[in-house]
């Protein structure tokens, strides 16, 4: 079973095997949680996310797909890039959003991660309500079968833990 926990607070300051950023499809970096893991991570992220462009990515990281670097500075092994749906009123781009969270946990499962810190992908630029965000994050989470034992949701403010907290119950 693995472990949901909650705290409020910065994610590149989390001790954890893998931390998750929501990435954008470049994967060359952005603002936000990105540009946070990339500012304390260092150089060494973007040299590895630089060359998955010239290699298995050359079109950059589809939406709801994860691709695991080095964490550079960061107190953690590894990050897990993914890239959340931006929200749309008129299109249900739920399941690329779930898919963002199995995939994280898929990559941390190959990896041997144990602990992986979660930021609320797509809240940000990208729009997400975040009781929708929430929602699919938590049930999806709880509904995939992995080796991680903690997966913790790392939300800036008061008002997305609050969010997380409900649905977490
Ligand atoms: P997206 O483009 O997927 O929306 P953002 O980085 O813009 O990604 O935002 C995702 C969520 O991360 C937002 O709720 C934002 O408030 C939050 N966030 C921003 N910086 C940090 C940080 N350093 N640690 C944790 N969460 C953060």
């Amino acid at each position: 079973m693995t472990d949901i926990t909650l705290v409020q607070g910065d994610i590149t300051r989390q001790h954890a095997d893998a931390i998750v950023n929501a990435a954008n499809s470049s994967l060359l970096g952005g603002g936000g949680v990105d540009g946070a893991i990339h500012r304390r991570g260092g150089p060494a992220i973007l040299e590895e996310c630089r060359a998955l462009r010239a290699s298995r990515y050359g079109k950059g990281l589809p939406t709801g797909r994860a691709v695991a670097t080095t964490a550079g500075e960061l107190d953690a092994r590894w990050v897990i890039h993914t890239v959340g749906p931006v929200w749309s009123a008129t299109e249900d781009r739920s399941d690329l959003l779930a898919s963002c969270y199995r995939e994280a946990l898929r990559v941390a499962d190959e990896l041997g991660a144990r602990t992986v810190a979660f930021p609320a992908v797509s809240t940000g630029v990208y729009r997400w309500p975040m009781r929708d965000a929430a929602r699919i994050a938590v049930e999806t989470v709880r509904n995939t079968p992995t080796a991680v034992e903690e997966a913790r949701f790392v939300l800036f403010d008061e008002r997305a833990y609050e969010a997380f907290a409900r649905q977490a119950g």
